[in-house]
């Protein structure tokens, strides 16, 4: 089992599950600290069914990230209710699941992309986030992070924000 240091390559395995059944469900939606690609926000533009402007306008802010200069689009979530993703509802669940977010998806994993300075080549790993508040490292078997990424639908998430074409 890794801990939350490790960078975790394809066939390395870690132990996770989340569902109704923890404890911490949908803490995580309560407490929104997301950031949206390109293609996430084209997803949920489609899932709701209304053009990327007023996708952008209704459900997002964004602002200039200061190590990279770069613009980042998050998920707009209103303090009053602390946080609180725009997706969940009353219940606990996430109302756009089958189009959440990259970030949504591979928790509790990131994906790690470099490139290296000699050849140029791209090389893909995972770093395991182990959050105090997230209990799901008690619960369910343990599996590699090729089988997380094709239980979570991760593939075509990562091919369409990166330059790695996964082989699942
Ligand atoms: S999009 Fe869904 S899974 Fe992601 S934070 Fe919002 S409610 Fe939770
Ligand atoms: S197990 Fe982790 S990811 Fe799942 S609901 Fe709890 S805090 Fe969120």
């Amino acid at each position: 089992m890794a801990d939350q240091t490790t960078l975790l390559l394809l066939d390395d395995s870690f132990r996770f599950s989340c569902s109704e059944a923890v404890l911490c469900f949908n803490k995580c939606c309560l407490d929104l600290n997301q950031f949206l690609t390109p293609y996430d926000i084209l997803r949920l533009k489609n899932r709701l069914g209304i053009p990327s402007d007023l996708f952008l306008k209704k459900y997002t802010s964004a602002h200039t990230g200061p190590g990279s200069g770069l613009p980042i689009i998050s998920l707009k979530f209103d303090y009053a209710l602390q946080y609180k993703c725009p997706f969940v509802t009353p219940s606990g669940c996430c109302s756009v699941y089958e189009d959440r977010p990259s970030s949504c998806r591979t928790y509790p994993l990131a994906r790690i992309l470099t490139r290296s300075r000699e050849t140029g080549n791209i090389a893909e790993q995972y770093m395991l986030l182990k959050e105090p508040r997230c209990l799901g490292f008690n619960y369910g078997q343990t599996q590699t992070v090729r089988e997380w990424i094709e239980s979570q639908g991760i593939a075509v998430y990562n091919e369409m924000n990166g330059s790695v074409k996964l082989i699942v």
